[in-house]
C-alpha cells in the first residue's frame, strides 16, 4: 500500500480581509460542483472534548456540501469516521477496538471506507493503518477542510491508504463556523492549538501552535448564526484568554465587541487559563452581565505549588487563590468550575491534600477530576516517580466524595430563587423543557414548546449538584 498526498484547499491570507461568507461559499462551490459524495451515507463516531464535537459537526457539514448523506447508524454508512480525542484514557486502543466492530460491515461491503481523524490522527499518523489495516484513511486536526477530497481519494484508489496529518503552521486561522443545526445555543471557535506545553498535555502536539481567528470573522459568524435563530454563543479555544486578533484586540475586547456589535442574547466562553485570566476580563464581564454569563471554568489541575511547577502551569496556589478572590469581589455571583488531575507523577499525600483543601476553599460548584495518565510526547510521561494506579484511584474517590458532600449542601441555596433561564430544548415525550441559567445550571421544568429560544423566569423547586428542577412563573 502506498501513502498519498492530498491537495490542501488554498486558504486566503489574513491581509486579504476576506469575509466568512466568501470562505463558506468557496468551500460550498468547490464541493457542490464536484459532487464527490454521490449521496453515500457517512457516519461519524466522536469522543473527546467540545472541540472534537465541534470538529465532527464541521466534518458532517463539509461532507454534506460534497453530497454525502449523514446517517445515524454505521450499518447504513459507506464512510465511517472515528473522530477521537487523545487527551485522556487509552484513545488509540479505543479506536482499534471500535474499528474492529466494523469488520463484519467491511466484509459485507468491501467498498466501505473507514477513517480516523482528530487528535489521534495527528498523533499516530500512518501507524494506525500499519496496526489496523481495516483503516483506509487518516487525517489530522488541521486537515478537516480537505476531508471530502481525502474520502474521494480513498474511493478512487481503493488499494492506497490516504494519510494527511501535516500542520498548516504558516497559514492564518481563517476557517468560518460550519454548523449544520445550530439550535438556540452553539459554539464558535476563536483560537486553535496551544503554546503552553503543560507537561501532562498532548494538545500542543496534536492541535499545533496557537492561532487566533480574525476579529471581524468572529463577529460576522455570530451575526450569521443569529440569522439562523441562535440566541447564545459559547466562544471556544484551548486557551481563549490568550486570544489576540490581527488588529491587536485581546479576549476582553472581543467579548465586548460581541456584546456591542451583535445582538446575541448571551455569550459564554471556555476554556480559560489562570495565568492569562486578568482583571480587564473580569471588569468586562461585570459591565455586560448578564449578557456575558457569570460562569467561569478556571482549570487549577493541582492545589500544590510544587506540583503546579512540575506541570508547567505558570502560576502558584497563592496566585490562583488571589485571582479567585479578585473574581469574587468583581463578580460576586460568578460560579466557578475546574479541572483537576490527581496522581500526577511525584504527587505526595500532602500535596494531594492541598488539592482537596483548595477545592473546598474556592467553592467550585462543579469539578472535572481525572487520574493522571501518561500521554505520548509529553514530558510528564518520562517522569520517573509515577504514582501507582491504586493510589490514584483512591485519591480520586476521596476528592470526589469531599466535593460531592460540599456541593450537595451548597446548591440548596438556589431552592426558592427565581432564575433567568434560556430555554434550549423541548422533550415532546415528557412535555417538558430545559435550559440554562447564566451560571450554567441546567434546569428542567414543564411548559409549552413555544418557549424554546426565550429567556424566562423559573422558580427553582429542587437543586442537585449538576441539575435543577423548577416551575415557570
Ligand atoms: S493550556 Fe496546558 S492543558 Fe491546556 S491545552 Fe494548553 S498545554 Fe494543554
Amino acid at each position: 500500500m502506498q501513502n498519498q498526498e492530498t491537495h490542501s484547499i488554498s486558504e486566503p491570507q489574513a491581509s486579504q480581509q476576506v469575509q466568512p461568507q466568501f470562505l463558506f461559499k468557496s468551500l460550498s462551490d468547490k464541493y457542490e460542483k464536484d459532487n464527490i459524495g454521490h449521496g453515500k451515507g457517512v457516519y461519524i463516531s466522536t469522543y473527546g472534548c467540545q472541540m472534537n464535537v465541534n470538529d465532527s459537526d464541521r466534518m458532517y457539514a463539509l461532507l454534506e456540501m460534497a453530497n454525502f448523506t449523514p446517517v445515524n447508524d454505521p450499518e447504513q454508512a459507506e464512510v465511517i469516521i472515528i473522530n477521537a480525542c487523545s487527551v485522556r484514557e487509552k484513545p488509540v486502543h479505543k479506536v482499534y477496538s471500535e474499528v474492529g466492530t466494523y469488520r463484519k460491515l467491511k466484509e459485507r461491503n468491501p467498498n466501505l471506507k473507514i477513517g480516523v481523524g482528530g487528535c489521534v490522527g495527528s498523533q499516530e499518523k500512518g501507524k494506525l493503518i500499519d496496526q489496523q489495516p481495516l483503516i483506509d484513511f487518516v487525517f489530522g486536526t488541521d486537515n478537516i477542510d480537505s476531508l471530502p477530497e481525502i474520502v474521494a481519494k480513498s474511493f478512487i484508489n481503493p488499494n492506497d491508504s490516504v494519510i494527511e496529518t501535516q500542520f498548516r503552521h504558516r497559514e492564518p486561522y481563517m476557517v468560518e463556523t460550519l454548523v449544520r443545526n445550530p439550535g438556540v445555543s452553539t459554539f464558535v471557535n476563536i483560537t486553535k492549538g496551544c503554546d503552553n506545553f503543560c507537561t501532562f498535555c498532548v494538545v500542543p502536539y496534536t492541535r499545533g501552535r496557537e492561532k487566533s481567528r480574525p476579529y471581524s470573522h468572529v463577529i460576522d459568524d455570530i451575526k450569521n448564526l443569529m440569522q439562523r435563530g441562535v440566541k447564545e454563543v459559547t466562544v471556544l479555544g484551548q486557551n481563549v484568554n490568550s486570544y489576540k486578533s490581527e488588529c491587536g484586540k485581546d479576549f476582553a475586547d472581543l467579548l465586548e465587541g460581541i456584546v456591542l456589535e451583535t445582538e446575541v442574547e448571551r455569550v459564554r466562553y471556555t476554556t480559560s487559563h489562570p495565568k492569562d485570566f486578568d482583571e480587564k476580563l473580569m471588569k468586562v464581564m461585570a459591565k455586560y452581565n448578564p449578557r456575558i454569563c457569570e460562569y467561569i471554568h478556571l482549570p487549577i489541575q493541582s492545589g500544590n505549588s510544587e506540583v503546579l511547577k512540575r506541570m508547567n502551569r505558570g502560576y502558584t496556589r497563592e496566585e490562583y487563590l488571589a485571582k479567585v478572590n479578585q473574581i469574587k469581589s468583581i463578580l460576586p455571583n460568578a460560579v466557578l468550575s475546574t479541572d483537576i488531575i490527581v496522581g500526577f507523577p511525584g504527587e505526595t499525600e500532602e500535596q494531594f491534600k492541598d488539592t482537596v483543601s483548595l477545592v473546598l476553599e474556592v467553592g467550585y460548584e462543579t469539578i472535572y477530576a481525572f487520574k493522571y495518565s501518561p500521554r505520548p510526547f509529553t514530558k510528564a510521561a518520562r517522569f520517573e516517580d509515577q504514582v501507582p494506579e491504586d493510589v490514584k484511584s483512591r485519591r480520586l474517590d476521596e476528592l470526589l466524595a469531599a466535593h460531592d458532600q460540599w456541593t450537595r449542601e451548597e446548591v440548596k441555596k438556589y431552592e426558592g430563587q427565581v432564575l433567568k433561564v434560556l430555554v434550549d430544548q423541548f422533550d415532546d415525550k415528557r412535555n417538558s423543557l430545559s435550559g440554562r441559567t447564566t451560571q450554567n445550571k441546567n434546569v428542567f421544568f414543564l411548559g409549552e414548546k413555544d418557549l424554546v429560544g426565550k429567556i424566562i423566569d423559573v422558580k427553582i423547586t429542587k437543586a442537585f449538584p449538576s441539575t435543577m428542577r423548577g416551575e415557570v412563573i
